[in-house]
């Protein structure tokens, strides 16, 4: 089956509010092993709506549509779809009670224009909105479905969650989905490609190659009407990639670098502190956004200035000598911040993401020390871009060396779990 997306708002077509509904349900629609023909982002104008959808109905199985339903005089998605399909709205006495009783439950007035949420056209079923006031419909003529979805993100995420997914799940039971989404770092997109250039342009399973804030990640898709036969399509490929990538991949599907790193320090029950200074603390906070951090992360420090590192306990000597950016004061910093902390791993992070350089060190440039009182592991980051993805980039690189560090240190020191 074929899908289209159409978003409604002119606050998408002029840029001011990104269409995030159109990604989420494009994401939602592959798992179910419905293809997104195209998603097409429009104005509030009628004309331009009604030419949409009769476009769409031509060319796809599947119509959605978000956005639109809301109680103001620029909300034209219900009338829209009534001219398009050449139907009369009418108000339906169940969605008049239901918002009716929306409004008297939160003890508000109801505004008279709300009503106008209660209209529907005889081939919709209504589809209950638990969190809002606009309700969904839910069309199927000419063999077509068409379905009308508020454009309020969370409206949309209960209202698929709810009922929409399954009832197209029901329609759609003929093919099973697999995916499988490979997550590499330390690779460029072109030199992955290259190496595994014969399973490009394959159909079943199929390969894509996507570039993200924590490396290269590869998604396969297979699809068959039996689910052992997709599962086995795409295992086939992932063998293949497995193989030659190993060195490469930290992860699969949902895993992230900072929930790996907080599963393996808890596994093996060790410490660790923070010394940063241009990621600004962006390392301390990507870390703490796991449940669970505080067993392993005794603290992390922002020491932005030069005074800051040395009141820390680096060795102004050595930043004399070697200069504040430099391979020395990482080191310096992660072991001094080891000892305040008293853990048994301490990161340091120095360098410049300014428009400058400094020190002879070019913007992009990044100096990373991980150590323990056994290991030390540098290196250095060096991808200039704007100052926000500098950062990301510098914190991903350093869970990433931090894996690599960790499994060394396991194995070098025999540990076994806590
Ligand atoms: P509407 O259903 O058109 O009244 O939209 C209500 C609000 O939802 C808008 O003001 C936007 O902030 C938001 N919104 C609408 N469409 C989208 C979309 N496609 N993606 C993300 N947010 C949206
Ligand atoms: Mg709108």
């Amino acid at each position: 089956m074929k899908a289209e997306i159409i978003a409604i708002g002119n606050e998408l077509v002029i840029g001011d509010t990104q269409d995030t509904n159109s990604a989420y349900l494009s994401s939602q629609l592959i798992e179910l092993g419905i293809e997104v023909n195209s998603i097409k982002i429009i104005p509030d104008e009628i004309n331009v709506i009604v030419e949409a959808i009769n476009s769409s109905y031509i060319k796809s199985d599947i119509i959605l549509i978000t956005g639109g339903l809301g109680p103001t005089e620029d909300d034209l998605t219900r009338y829209a779809v009534a001219k398009a399909l050449k139907e009369e709205q009418y108000i339906s006495p169940i969605l008049r009670e239901t918002i009716t009783q929306y409004f008297k439950t939160r003890n508000i007035e109801m505004p008279e224009s709300n009503l106008s949420q209660s209209m529907i056209i005889p081939s919709a079923e209504i589809i209950p909105n638990e969190v809002g006031t606009a309700p969904g419909w839910w069309i199927e003529r000419d063999k077509k479905i068409l379905i009308t979805m508020p454009g309020v993100p969370s409206e949309l995420y209960e209202m698929w969650g709810n009922c929409i997914r399954e009832k197209l799940q029901l329609k759609n039971n003929d093919l099973n989905i697999v995916i499988r989404t490979i997550k590499t770092f330390g690779r460029s997109e072109s030199s992955i490609a290259e190496e595994i250039f014969d399973l490009f342009g394959s159909q079943n399973p199929s390969l894509g190659i996507y570039v993200k804030p924590d490396g290269v990640h590869l998604r396969i898709m297979g699809k068959d009407k039996s689910e052992a036969k997709a599962i086995n399509l795409v295992k086939n490929f992932e063998e293949q990639i497995v193989s030659v990538l190993k060195p490469d991949i930290w992860g699969f599907d949902d895993d992230t670098l900072e929930q790996k790193l907080c599963d393996w320090m808890k596994h093996y029950g060790l410490k660790l502190s923070i010394m940063e200074s241009c990621t600004g603390g962006l390392l301390s906070d990507t870390i703490t956004s796991i449940e669970g951090s505080s067993k392993y992360f005794k603290g992390g420090v922002v020491s932005y200035s030069t005074e800051s590192k040395i009141l820390l306990g680096a060795n102004s000597d050595v930043i004399n000598e070697y200069g504040v950016i430099s391979p020395q004061v990482a080191q310096e910093m992660s072991k001094a911040v080891r000892v305040f902390f008293d853990t048994d791993i301490g990161i340091g992070i120095t360098g410049v993401l300014g428009e400058a350089p400094v020190d002879g060190n070019q913007p992009g440039v990044a100096y990373i020390n991980i150590s323990s009182s056994s290991h030390s592991r540098d290196w250095v980051m060096d991808f200039r871009r704007n100052r926000s993805i500098m950062k990301r980039r510098a914190v991903s690189s350093t869970i990433f060396q931090f894996l690599l560090f960790l499994n060394e240190y396991i194995n070098d020191n025999k540990l076994d779990t806590k």
